[in-house]
């Protein structure tokens, strides 16, 4: 597991590097990305926020998450993809959006419902992939974040953000935050 770069940090604002050697040590990285990801928890992970500048993410959402109601044939899935880029989108949604390295906020965000994306998996195999609802969502975030651009760069306006409130006590019953940590 690894430490996760925060806003403010320059990782995150870097325009990464393509993938051009699919080895031992991209296989390592990824696993980093996996253990880091499934650790915080949360649904998708970049390069970038582990401090490395290199275009490749992955993302995986349960199959018992909510939030994922459009997609549930592409939950349970480990997604990774390196040099990705969005082929063609469809469509456009506003949906709430959180992210790993912007700890404790929240906001409201327009993307694209359906993506195709394309890229290239560990082996260096070029790779096509179509996703929609949060999948969908996650993919763009984590595309981003190779652009160096985060979720909010992408807000409207601030009233769009919002803090997180503290956990409340375990006896209060309080729906589960619909944000995704991405
Ligand atoms: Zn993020």
């Amino acid at each position: 597991m690894r430490r996760i770069a925060v806003a403010g940090e320059p990782v995150l604002r870097q325009k990464a590097r393509g993938v051009n050697r699919f080895d031992p040590s991209l296989a390592s990285l990824v696993r980093d990305l996996v253990d880091t990801m499934r650790a915080a928890p949360g649904i998708g992970l970049a390069a970038p926020q582990i401090g490395v500048s290199l275009r490749v993410f992955v993302a995986e959402i349960s199959p018992e998450d909510e939030r994922a109601v459009d997609e549930l044939d592409q939950t349970g899935k480990l997604y990774i993809l390196c040099n990705p880029q969005i082929v063609k989108a469809w469509g456009e949604v506003e949906g709430t959006e959180g992210c790993l390295s912007i700890p404790g906020y929240v906001g409201e965000v327009k993307r694209a419902e359906v993506v195709l994306v394309r890229g290239q998996n560990l082996k260096g195999k070029p790779m096509r992939v179509k996703v929609r609802g949060l999948l969908a969502r996650v993919f763009q975030h984590e595309i981003d974040h190779l652009d160096g651009i985060l979720f909010t760069d992408r807000l409207e306006s601030l009233d769009k953000l919002r803090k997180l409130e503290q956990p409340s006590p375990p006896e209060e019953s309080v729906p589960r935050p619909v944000a995704a940590a991405i």
